[in-house]
């Protein structure tokens, strides 16, 4: 077997038993960086900062000092600060811009001990579903090199579902860990809001931003997300909150008794008869192991995609106010006066889709709009909010599909941002209700990959890890790999 193939977990194994150094490990995932390339799944790489951190990895197991990610090489989310490395956020605004400092989760997850390979590309601020918008270009998805990886967070997707890294990290604001994840048939977990911190990872939309984790099985997941996750008091938004052995806790997962919300919402017109096939298959393996299907309402759902499209670019168009090329990023050359400045180097630094957000959102906040427009997307989300404490009162967890599709074809989106928009209708609603959610892979449907979606009550990962995980157990659909990889 190939050492690729292998997850998170069985490397880490693989490095316990001494069967390779986390150096030769190393060396193996750059060399396929390398050699595909053309995925353009990553904008930056960082070889020789790389061996150096894997042969400390090393270095710390002689000394008796490996924990269960020491040496295991990962990749982060262009959108994540790292000290002194380019982080671009996909964005030409950023092309130049190295962080003074690191975020959080990156500082976590190297003093794990984890090795960083390089930073993934992504839509432009975070902004999108195909990866399109990256002023990097787009990013192939492995399984078809002619359709997209999904997006925001689409060449950490890529990368793992290729195999360049075992394990990368995404930010999910409507969908940008789990769409991504099931286009590439890859597991990823967005954390409930406030489980991760923000710090340091470049704000989109605030109050709906979560950091989170693309990898190869739920058990991965699971080792990840114990080591980024917990209070940080540079975030004031993070959950003061213990963090709980999510590794753990998997092994212990009983299906018996596990009560599963089916909304009926989430099987409406506008899904693939196929994609509904591979999911309602996955629910009946589930029945299988013990849990039972139950019908709830989720009668707000179909608002959620207008609501996050007034919220989102509303606190959007606030957060992007920073880029204004006099401190950091970007600046526009030959300018006559300060307006000329800021008005040029944002006209050049910014694409298409980010400045179609920050001017809804400009909007939907200006004085007079704010009340018609912002002040009622949040009392609908309030709604949002509402049918999913109704329902989980009913059942454990809600499920349904991650996506109404497969991954669709680079450039087929491009001219109409509404359908583009309508890839996340699945997804958004966590979002705005703050709780965790995961795709998990469980079908193929002309030879691409499809998502089921679980979304669980606040602080419930284990949970939702727990059940990915006996899932897992029980199929081995997330042990596809694309062919050629
Ligand atoms: N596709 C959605 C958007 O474009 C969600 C992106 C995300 O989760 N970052 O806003």
């Amino acid at each position: 077997m190939d050492i690729h193939a292998s997850t998170l977990s069985e490397l880490s194994a693989g490095l316990a038993a001494g069967e390779y150094s986390s150096e030769e490990l190393t060396r193996h995932y750059l060399g396929r960086i390398e050699q595909h390339a053309d995925l353009n799944a990553f904008i930056t790489v960082l070889p020789e900062q790389a061996l150096e951190s894997a042969r400390a990895a090393d270095q710390r197991r002689r000394e008796g000092e490996a924990g269960p990610l020491t040496g295991i090489p990962l990749a982060h989310k262009d959108i994540f600060c790292t000290r002194g490395i380019l982080t671009t956020c996909g964005s030409k605004i950023l092309s130049n811009f190295k962080s003074p400092y690191d975020a959080t989760v990156v500082q976590r997850l190297d003093a794990a001990g984890m090795v960083l390979l390089g930073k993934t590309n992504m839509d432009e601020f975070a902004m999108g579903s195909s990866n399109e918008t990256s002023w990097y270009g787009p990013c192939q998805n492995p399984w078809d090199e002619s359709r997209v990886p999904g997006g925001s967070s689409g060449g950490s997707a890529a990368a793992v579902a290729a195999r360049l890294a075992p394990v990368a990290t995404g930010t999910d604001t409507g969908g940008s860990i789990r769409q991504p994840a099931a286009l590439t048939g890859i597991t990823g977990l967005k954390p409930t809001y406030g489980r991760v911190s923000r710090f340091g990872m470049i704000a989109f939309a605030s109050s709906l931003d979560q950091g989170g984790i693309l990898a190869l099985s739920a058990e991965d997941a699971a080792h990840v997300l114990g080591a980024m996750a917990g209070f940080d008091a540079n975030d004031s938004t993070s959950v003061d909150r213990p963090v709980p052995d999510y590794a753990g806790d998997i092994a212990a997962a009983d299906l018996g008794g596990l009560r599963i919300g089916v909304p009926g919402e989430f099987f409406e017109e506008g899904l693939d008869p196929d994609v509904a096939t591979a999911v309602r298959d996955a629910l009946g393996v589930l029945e299988g192991l013990g849990a039972t299907l139950v019908d709830v309402e989720l009668p707000h759902l179909g608002l959620s995609v207008p609501t996050y499209y007034v919220v989102a670019p509303a606190e959007a168009s606030s957060n992007l106010s920073r880029f204004d090329g006099v401190r950091y990023g970007y600046r526009a050359e030959g300018v006559s006066d300060l307006l000329d400045l800021y008005r040029r180097s944002r006209g050049e630094g910014f694409g298409a889709e980010v400045k179609r957000r920050i001017m809804t959102g400009t909007y939907a906040l200006s004085a007079g709009y704010y009340d018609a427009y912002y002040l009622q997307a949040q009392k609908v989300r309030q709604l949002i909010t509402d049918d999913f404490r109704k329902a989980f009162t009913k059942v454990d967890v809600v499920m349904g599909p991650t996506t109404p599709t497969p991954a669709f074809g680079i450039g087929d989106k491009t001219d109409d941002p509404i359908t583009m928009y309508l890839n996340d209708i699945y997804t958004i609603a966590a979002n705005l209700a703050g709780l965790p959610a995961m795709s998990v892979p469980c079908g193929l449907v002309e030879g691409l990959p499809v998502g089921l979606q679980m979304v669980g009550g606040h602080f419930e990962e284990s949970q939702l890890l727990g059940i990915a995980h006996r899932y897992q157990g029980a199929t081995d659909w997330h042990r596809r790999m694309p062919e050629g990889y």
